[in-house]
């Protein structure tokens, strides 16, 4: 679990530096560049490096561990910057310090820490967190995904989809059972998994609608041999609790990244609609366009309020389950309809490439579907209260 301590780590006014050099890196050095990552589908090497010079390759990794050591409060503001520009970017280093490098963080051993995380955090190791596969998205549970145990090793045989930074990993952070779901749990470990370990496979990177830059494959293991310290936490019983507590985090994160594509997209929408005329006059004189801008800034602001509260909520340990979700599910579904109303407000120029709302589009098309899809956190929320109502009743 985050610490308290992970709270205090970095001061407010030093935070505000961080904050402050992001934002400029973002509008001054790779909005002039989204065209380039779009016909590259690549992050170009210089900006890699800007970043990892930066340190956001750790910015949410402790600082014993040679990260940031930013709290979720302050990511989600970094994160509301990354979104701002082509996903892509923050694609590039957001395994590193979200859903792969929070497993070691919560629950990796000292040793295991010791390691990896330094790697991690300087971005000379890309981690990729892998849970996801054929027939176990949304419900992970039915993971197929196996590791034996063989004398003091760990051999896994399995396939998993979908795995971001799976192209230049050098860590794979891989779920996989190591017995039947029983009365004790799941029964889904999870294990260090060097990307060049005998075994692992890279498949060709998939063909994807957005986010160009940032790349996915599938991973296959194929009798992958592994030590018995590759287990996290050294015990099987860690897996699937690292798995639920690494994506709540993340939905926070991911909150706040959909706030930014929706800022833009409100941005640009504006500068458009003052500017672009029919008839001689600015469409922003429309009052039918004013409601379209009008219902972009509502959304934004409501997003960017919940983000907020929700991170404090994460951060202080008083919500890390109906919160997240709720903040995943809005903002997400905001950020979709204000990046519809984006296309919309400029007409048929939404709808070409290079224009910035056509990219981000379909982009944020995206954070409906990953890190679980709206449906499941409607579950997560409907069903949580629910239960919680339940015990109260039964108690
Ligand atoms: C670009 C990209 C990057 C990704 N990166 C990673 C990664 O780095 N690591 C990783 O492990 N995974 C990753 N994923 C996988 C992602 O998390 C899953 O795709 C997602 O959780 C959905 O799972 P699924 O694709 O199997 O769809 P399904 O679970 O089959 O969902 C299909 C539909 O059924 C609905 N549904 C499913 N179950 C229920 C239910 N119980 N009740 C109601 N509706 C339900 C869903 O909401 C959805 O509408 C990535 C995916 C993409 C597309």
């Amino acid at each position: 679990m985050t610490t308290t301590a992970a709270a205090t780590e970095v001061s407010d006014e030093d935070f505000q530096e961080i904050l402050a050099q992001t934002r400029s890196f973002i509008r001054t050095a790779v909005v002039p560049r989204e065209n380039e990552i779009l016909a590259t589908d690549k992050v170009p090497d210089d900006l890699r490096d800007q970043a990892k010079n930066m340190g956001l390759f750790g910015y949410a990794i402790p600082q014993r561990w040679g990260g940031l050591g930013l709290n979720l409060a302050q990511d989600v503001e970094l994160a509301m910057e990354f979104g701002y520009t082509a996903l892509a970017l923050r694609s590039m280093f957001g395994t590193n310090n979200g859903i792969a490098g929070q497993v070691l963080v919560g629950f990796g051993t000292d040793e295991q820490k010791t390691q990896w995380l330094e790697g991690i955090a300087s971005g000379d190791v890309v981690a990729s967190f892998a849970l996801t596969e054929p027939g176990a998205g949304s419900n992970p549970a039915g993971l197929r995904t196996k590791a034996v145990r063989d004398g003091d090793d760990w051999v896994i045989d399995g396939q998993k989809r979908f795995i971001t930074n799976a192209p230049t990993a050098d860590l794979f952070v891989v779920f996989a059972r190591t017995r039947p779901a029983d009365d004790a749990g799941p029964g889904i470990a999870v294990f260090l998994v060097p990307a060049d370990a005998a075994g692992v496979e890279v498949g060709a990177k998939d063909a994807k609608m957005g986010q160009e830059g940032a790349w996915t494959a599938d991973v296959s293991f194929t009798d992958v041999r592994v030590p018995g310290g590759a287990l996290v936490g050294g015990s099987e019983d860690v897996g699937y609790r690292a798995a639920m507590t690494s994506l709540a985090r993340g939905r926070v994160h991911i909150a706040a990244l959909a706030v930014g594509s929706a800022q833009r997209a409100l941005d640009e929408s504006v500068a458009y609609a003052a500017a672009a005329t029919q008839g001689g006059e600015p469409i922003g004189n429309f009052q039918l366009v004013q409601a379209m801008i009008a219902d972009q800034q509502t959304g934004v602001m409501a997003g960017r309020a919940l983000v907020r509260d929700a991170a404090r909520q994460w951060v202080s340990g008083e919500d890390r389950r109906i919160a997240p979700s709720a903040a995943k599910l809005f903002c997400t579904e905001m950020a979709g309809n204000v990046a519809d109303l984006a296309v919309q407000i400029h007409g048929g120029t939404g709808y070409m490439r290079e224009v910035p709302v056509e990219r981000i589009y379909r982009e944020v098309r995206l954070l409906r579907l990953y890190e679980g899809t709206s449906e499941i956190q409607r579950l997560i929320i409907g069903g949580g209260l629910v239960k919680a109502a339940q015990r109260n009743t039964h108690r």
